[in-house]
């Protein structure tokens, strides 16, 4: 029973243990509760394309001579569901994943390198924006510890976000930035911005600011995500400006220090 817990005594040694003790009952009933809603908000977000995918699997069985354009629409519907239900479960057992895992041993992480095939990776993604590169000092290759694959997931994260939630026909930008003691990186879209009430919120799991979009494909665990792989870098990453002319999410990364990664533990696989 996580509740009950040791009634304080003297403020001797014992009296000290006991607030220590009930400190760490404390830590550990918030994170069984953020654990528990995390299952729940989980079964809420498969749940919702579940429901689709069955009511349509219904109208074909019900309406087996429909005419063929309803039926690609039905179908079509299906397509999407299942997309968003597979992206959903890849998110999902990326975080858990990311969670649990004790972070892989550190290289030198050339955000050049990266940063310049995460915009390639966007502009791919969508030829209707003009992704652009910036790189200050220009030949340096602006080198970090970390680890590659996880730093060019975080930065497509962003310009994902970036192109996602900015007309066609704008700039994306990605600038990154040599500084004493650390990398700086900036992802710059021309969006129309984060609304002051959902700003808070964003880096939760799950939330989405603009319920028009949630059928869009989006998840609401990328930029949990992202955070998650700011923190195992010891690096800061947050919005450093927002407004109806875009949005710049930036993380800062130690040159060295920061949080020190554990080393990885014996037959520990991934
Ligand atoms: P999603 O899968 O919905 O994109 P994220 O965790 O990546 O989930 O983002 C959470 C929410 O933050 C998004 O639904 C969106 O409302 C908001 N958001 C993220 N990036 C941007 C951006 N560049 N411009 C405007 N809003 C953004």
């Amino acid at each position: 029973d996580l509740t009950r817990r040791v009634r304080p005594g003297p403020p001797d040694e014992l009296g000290q243990l006991t607030v220590t003790f009930n400190e760490m009952l404390g830590r550990l009933q918030r994170a069984w509760a953020s654990q528990q809603r995390f299952v729940e908000d989980a079964s809420h977000e498969l749940r919702a394309p579940m429901t689709v995918l069955r009511g349509n699997l219904d109208l074909l069985r019900q309406y087996p001579r429909m005419d063929a354009a309803e039926r690609a629409e039905v179908v079509a519907d299906m397509d999407r569901e299942t997309w968003r239900l597979s992206r959903l479960i890849e998110d999902l057992l990326l975080l858990a994943q990311r969670e649990q895992d004790a972070p892989p041993p550190r290289e030198g992480v050339s955000l050049r390198e990266v940063a310049q095939a995460a915009a390639q990776d966007a502009q791919k993604l969508s030829p209707a924006h003009d992704v652009t590169l910036h790189l200050q000092p220009a030949g340096d290759p602006l080198t970090v510890p970390g680890h590659r694959d996880e730093v060019q997931q975080l930065l497509l994260i962003l310009l994902d976000n970036a192109v996602k939630y900015s007309p066609g026909g704008t700039r994306v930008g990605v600038r990154v930035q040599g500084q004493p003691g650390s990398v700086q990186v900036d992802v710059e879209d021309q969006g129309g911005g984060i609304a002051a009430e959902d700003l808070p919120h964003i880096f939760h799991r799950f939330y989405r600011a603009d319920p028009a979009r949630q059928r869009q494909g989006g998840t609401g665990l990328g930029l949990a995500i992202a955070q998650l792989i700011a923190s195992r870098h010891g690096a800061a990453l947050f919005v450093a400006r927002t407004g109806p002319s875009g949005t710049v999410f930036r993380v800062t990364f130690p040159l060295s220090g920061g949080t020190p990664l554990e080393p990885r533990p014996e037959g520990h696989a991934g």
